[in-house]
């Protein structure tokens, strides 16, 4: 097997997060005036993510992207910086405009079932302690995006379990059935 780059985070291995982390600070890669944002206590699900929209460091081929509630995100500095990337896509991803990092992504809509999650980056902060990354989503999606070829999947597939970062081609499975229960719920099927 090749083991292939994922991520700078995760690369030499995951590190573990610490039991009632504080939380920290998220701070973009602008030299001058840079975006902070603070969180309030440890993220959650944190993961590597495959698709072509998260936010990842130049050269990485997966981004490491966790959640954290949004009454628990707050914009500390320099907040006139941001803009939402895409107002129509369902996590409205919050970017630096001056160095393009994204802050957190935030769901408007109430009805959705991630509502009152914030999407978050936790390399852009200087703490350690926060949760490990659990998982990798969307892995097949690096093909689709061009950063991988087909024949590559292997290896990338490996190294992620070498990891312990299973690879899933959606999100891991807590996460779907927390979905599918939204959606029983709102047609009204679910059984108890
Ligand atoms: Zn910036
Ligand atoms: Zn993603």
């Amino acid at each position: 097997m090749t083991t292939i780059a994922i991520h700078p985070s995760v690369d030499h291995g995951v590190t573990a997060g610490v039991a009632n982390f504080a939380g920290g600070t998220l701070t973009c890669h602008c030299a001058q005036d840079p975006v902070t944002v603070s969180i309030k206590g440890n993220v959650a699900h944190n993961h590597a993510c495959g698709c072509s929209k998260c936010w990842k460091p130049k050269g990485a081929l997966f981004s490491v992207v966790a959640v954290v509630s949004k009454d628990n995100l707050t914009v500390t500095a320099n907040g006139k910086k941001l803009a939402v990337i895409d107002a129509s896509a369902a996590i409205q991803r919050t970017a630096c405009t001056s160095c393009g990092v994204h802050l957190y992504g935030r769901i408007e809509n109430q009805a959705h079932p991630f509502y009152g999650l914030d999407f978050v980056h936790v390399e852009l902060s200087a703490e350690k302690g926060w949760a490990a990354p659990e998982f990798a989503a969307f892995v097949s999606s690096i093909i689709e995006s061009g950063a991988a070829s087909p024949g590559e999947m292997n290896d990338v597939r490996s190294t992620l379990r070498a990891l312990k970062l299973e690879p899933y081609d959606c999100l891991s499975p807590a996460l779907m059935d927390a979905l599918a229960t939204h959606a029983a719920k709102t047609k009204g099927v679910l059984k108890a």
